[in-house]
């Protein structure tokens, strides 16, 4: 199967904290590589402080 070349839509993944990367593995990154938050994907409910 031979892929577009040109403007495609790459799966980037944005952490909360604001960082973006385009992750290689197909499945989910587990942490965000700058932050090491496991929820990166997940808006804060709360601070813990
Ligand atoms: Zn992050």
């Amino acid at each position: 199967m031979k892929k577009p070349i040109g403007l495609v839509m790459l799966p980037g993944c944005r952490c909360r904290c604001g960082h973006e990367w385009f992750p290689r593995e197909k499945e989910k990154p587990r942490v965000c590589p700058k932050c090491k938050s496991a929820n990166w994907d997940r808006p804060k409910k709360f601070e813990k402080k």
